[in-house]
């Protein structure tokens, strides 16, 4: 049976496709950025998990246009934020400096608009990337980290950043500065609807971002429109094999618009990550928070072996293999 191309399936997909080619301005954040360690430490607040699609001309429910993408990292580091790893996470040795406030930033289906090369070989202004790495230039502190979900046989654009003939180039761009790569099926399948295809999906998932990087690691996985399959079929998500080739998440993402649970929380379940939608209405509302409600969010000890928690919060807290509990 033919795959349903992605572009079909989506509504949000069906406006114009716009190319990434306009020059994003980005503020310097050095000026208006909190003092460090004003916080204290809370190690089970929760995290903000963002999740982007499309960065393009205009905001709209899943596209966030250049300009408010840049300066939502202006915004993100003026408020305490700071980019943290999905292998941090997995292995709950977080190194988000002590007072910053960890956040992972994830981008889905792998659009062409957040990365794309000029016929020169130059990143294209304006594609996610390129943005970043200019916000990173002029803030040293605040470091290049970021998922991408990719989808390797959607229709273009979302066919692994639309570039065929650059995906390995782009892999190890990618790969080689610590952004970090995660599975979104193979061409966004609903995977309530297509149940019947969950092995083949994952599988053929990590099969194809593992022919660009020989045996990257892929044990992160995000639901396409965060639609989990029925209860019974859950543990299909989680590893299995189709045709010979295998696949293991460990960590599974939705997009339930919610603050994920810290790490270190009995709460948190690593098989229903909760992220936040990246667009205007979620990240107003996660600066409010950053204003008024500060005392919500994880708050880093700068200590990857410490877990710092309120005394109130002790009984809640798990510990990773060789770390310690401060109680305060
Ligand atoms: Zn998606």
């Amino acid at each position: 049976m033919k795959s349903v191309p992605f572009s079909v399936s989506l509504i949000f997909m069906s406006g114009f496709y716009l190319f990434c080619n306009a020059e994003a301005p980005i503020a310097d954040a050095s000026k208006t950025s909190a003092p460090a360690g004003t916080l204290p430490p809370n190690e089970l607040g929760k995290i903000p998990i963002l999740t982007y699609h499309k960065i393009a001309d205009e905001n709209t429910e899943y596209t966030r246009s250049r300009e408010s993408y840049a300066n939502d990292l202006v915004l993100l580091k003026k408020h305490g934020f700071y980019p943290v790893s999905l292998s941090e996470l997995r292995t709950g040795k977080i190194t988000t400096p002590k007072g910053k406030i960890p956040v992972l930033i994830t981008y889905d289906d792998s659009s062409e608009t957040h990365f794309k090369y000029e016929a020169d070989g130059s990143l294209s202004p304006g594609c996610a990337v390129e943005i970043m790495e200019r916000f990173q230039k002029k803030n040293s502190d605040f470091p290049l980290r970021g998922v991408f979900f990719v989808l390797p046989k959607a229709a273009y654009p979302n066919n692994f950043f639309g570039q065929t003939e650059l995906i390995g180039k782009k892999m190890k761009y990618l790969t080689d500065r610590g952004f970090e790569i995660g599975s979104h099926t193979l061409w966004h399948a609903n995977l309530r609807k297509y149940r019947h295809k969950i092995e083949e999906q994952l599988a053929l998932g990590t099969y194809e971002i593992q022919k660009y990087v020989k045996n990257y690691p892929v044990y992160a996985f995000a639901l396409p429109y965060g639609i989990f399959p029925p209860k019974e079929d859950e543990p299909r998500l989680r590893s299995g094999t189709y045709k010979g080739r295998h696949y293991k998440h460990e960590m599974i993402f939705d997009y339930s618009n919610g603050l994920s649970h810290s790490v270190y929380d009995a709460k948190f379940d690593t098989y229903h990550i909760r992220r936040l939608h990246g667009n205007e209405k979620t990240l107003a509302k996660l600066f409010r928070q950053a204003t008024t409600q500060k005392h919500i969010f994880f708050v880093s000890d700068g200590d990857p072996n410490t877990v710092t928690v309120k005394k109130s919060d002790a009984e809640r807290v798990r510990l990773k293999p060789g770390q310690k509990l401060a109680t305060y």
